[in-house]
């Protein structure tokens, strides 16, 4: 472990984040974390007191990978040191979580390890490290609910979007996957902590919310009478707020899809058309060796519920190819079935495995060759029905969210609905409303379109909530 070093003034911290949204969440929240602490966000990791590196267990080799982003992060603190200032590194996210003393012993140069689970403790793990030299450590599944923990999100200037976790962990042990390792089990907010903390993103001028959970949809948080509250309720309460005009969901979980949830894609105008369900995989005997509880005809009947309340939506998937074990012919199952549902997205990997997870000690392994074979034959289908998709919006006109400044100069981009990227001529002025745009063209990657002419600008019904 390193030596204790000085601490400095003014304190920065850069954090580098990977992985999937609520990893991006978690780092907003351990930036405020370390707010009242003095702690300012900068860029430039070589001005860094503190670099946080939020990892991701998900990809391929992701331990490895953040070794060699430590050594060189070792290379930094030592120049720094060279120049008299300190530095502290700190490990946070699903790697420091299943990794946990092994960091220690193979980097030295980190001062602190912190599971998803403990950020609350962040502030105070930063100063004992700052005032004792000593390594510190938190990587329990505290009893306790660190969102309770955490300081109030601060007001300020906020983006268009913002993602609000309310629910963590699983307990569906998909073979393949760590979460219920490095999140631990279900837990869900309270409904009363999310309000307050989606009005104070309304008050800073946040129009749309992402609820974000590895198995969002089995979310159960204990209302005021400590009867648990299902997703949709939540939704339900959450659209309550004036100010609000987007609520969207992922990650979600097919078994948990019930009909209260998809109802409600009819019945509340602010649940966007758009929903991620992860499929995995299309033959059923991959499904089983998968853990994943459902077979192929349950993901379609879940499916054909969700459009004949909603025949426009978007929907995106997650699929894996090359399970071990995966013949030719349980492929061309998935292959069948993503044809079938014809996605507007989907986000497809070979499967690698992943060190203590059930699946890692399966065989027959599957080539890395048709590995690499299958996932482009499932991507190449997938890119022509999500071009398919975008190309069907040309010639509607769709409520944009503008976010921020386009590609080209003079561009703003924005999302539609169904989450697709729109880039269109407009002041930036409008960055932060909801405009109604005319789309004209669909490109690889986003729509353009222009704002249809004598709109007026809506705005949120009221400036607070
Ligand atoms: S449902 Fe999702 S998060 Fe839970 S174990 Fe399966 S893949 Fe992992």
């Amino acid at each position: 472990m390193a030596q204790a070093p000085h601490k400095p003034l003014p304190k920065k911290v850069h954090i580098k984040t990977f992985g999937c949204q609520m990893n991006s969440y978690d780092s907003e929240r351990m930036a405020e974390a370390l707010e009242p602490e003095g702690y300012a966000l900068t860029g430039d990791p070589a001005e860094a007191d503190l670099v946080i590196l939020n990892t991701c267990h998900i990809r391929e080799k992701a331990a490895e990978k953040v070794y060699s982003e430590l050594g060189r992060m070792r290379l930094a603190k030592e120049r720094r040191r060279q120049e008299g200032r300190g530095t502290l590194i700190a490990v946070a996210g699903c790697v420091a979580q299943a990794e946990g003393t092994e960091i220690i012993a193979r980097a030295p140069a980190v001062d602190i390890v912190v599971g998803p689970q403990s950020y609350h403790r962040l502030a105070f793990l930063v100063a004992e490290a700052w005032a004792t030299g000593n390594g510190q450590l938190a990587t329990d599944f505290p009893a306790e609910d660190k969102f309770a923990h955490l300081p109030e999100r601060p007001q300020g200037k906020a983006q268009a979007s913002a993602f609000v976790t309310v629910q963590e962990g699983c307990d569906k042990f998909c073979t393949f996957c760590v979460v219920p390792y490095t999140r631990g089990a279900e837990f869900s907010r309270a409904p009363a902590e999310i309000v307050a903390e989606v009005e104070r993103l309304a008050a800073r001028g946040v129009r749309e919310i992402t609820l974000l959970g590895q198995n969002v949809n089995a979310y159960h948080g204990a209302g005021p009478d400590g009867r648990p509250w299902t997703l949709a309720k939540l939704l339900r309460r959450l659209a309550q707020i004036s100010s609000i005009d987007r609520l969207r969901y992922t990650t979600s979980h097919p078994l948990d899809m019930n009909d209260e949830l998809i109802q409600l894609f009819d019945d509340e105008p602010k649940l966007m058309p758009y929903l991620h369900l992860p499929f995995q995989a299309g033959s059923d005997r991959i499904l089983k060796a998968m853990n994943r509880k459902h077979t192929a005809s349950d993901y379609e009947a879940v499916i054909r519920r969700v459009r004949e309340v909603r025949p426009d939506i978007a929907l995106s998937t997650d699929i894996i190819v090359g399970f071990p074990g995966e013949t030719d012919r349980d492929f061309e199952a998935t292959l069948a079935l993503a044809a079938r549902i014809r996605f507007a997205q989907a986000f497809t990997f070979k499967y690698s495995a992943r060190p203590g997870t059930p699946a890692a000690s399966l065989e027959p392994h599957v080539p890395d060759d048709v590995k690499r074979e299958r996932l482009y034959a499932v991507q190449s289908l997938i890119d022509g029905d999500r071009h398919a998709f975008d190309r069907a919006t040309v010639g509607r006109r769709l409520e944009v969210l503008f976010e921020g400044p386009g590609r080209k100069p003079g561009q703003i981009a924005g999302r539609s609905p169904y989450l697709q990227a729109v880039h269109v001529e407009g002041p930036k002025g409008l960055i932060g409303q909801i405009g109604v745009v005319d789309i004209l063209a669909s490109s690889p990657n986003s729509l353009t379109g222009v704002i249809k002419s004598g709109f007026e600008w809506r705005e949120p019904a009221q400036a607070a909530v």
